[in-house]
């Protein structure tokens, strides 16, 4: 997923350190980002600008996460990750299935790389044929990642889900 919500996760990020409670961590150190996105470049074919700064991860207690990314719908909320382009961000929560010192997790870290990559314009991206083109090339290079890696890789969203899941959320009249 990509910068869903964003002035929200941050007015939410900024809210918590000022008040001094689960202040998000750094989860994964630059180095490791690095070599990550180098991964991503690769599978994406998308390349590095080494003139820009690196995203930096941080990781937020899953029911803080889950209120960040989707509000209300909580209970329906199935997001994992988030690139926060504003900000240069890639915050994740903490369930199982994002635990980044695992490949599935790493798999996760690369599809939000992708993303950080390809510089979509917010208008672009808010469009089906957008969405679809940049969400799709994430999936492909969290894909190929697994598979690089010799790790089941049948869960990943196809072309597919991703058009629906862009239908849905920018179909309007579609
Ligand atoms: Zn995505």
């Amino acid at each position: 997923m990509r910068k869903a919500i964003v002035a929200v996760a941050l007015l939410f990020i900024t809210a918590g350190v000022m008040a001094g409670d689960s202040v998000p961590k750094i989860a994964v150190p630059a180095s490791e980002v690095k070599i990550l996105l180098a991964e991503a470049s690769t599978l994406s074919g998308l390349p590095v600008d080494p003139s820009r700064p690196l995203p930096i991860v941080v990781s937020l207690p899953q029911d803080e996460f889950d209120k960040a990314m989707c509000g209300d719908k909580v209970k329906t909320c199935s997001v994992l990750a988030a690139y926060m382009d504003a900000y240069n961000l890639i915050i994740v929560g903490s369930q199982k299935t994002a635990d980044l010192s695992t490949i599935n997790g790493k798999a996760l870290l690369i599809h939000e790389l992708v993303h950080y990559l390809a510089q979509m314009p917010t208008e672009e991206y808010a469009t089906v044929d957008g969405c679809t083109k940049e969400e799709s090339r994430a999936y492909e290079a969290e894909r190929a990642y697994l598979t690089s890696k010799g790790a089941d890789a049948s869960w990943v969203m196809n072309r597919t889900n991703v058009f629906l899941i862009c239908v849905s959320r920018f179909g309007g009249g579609y």
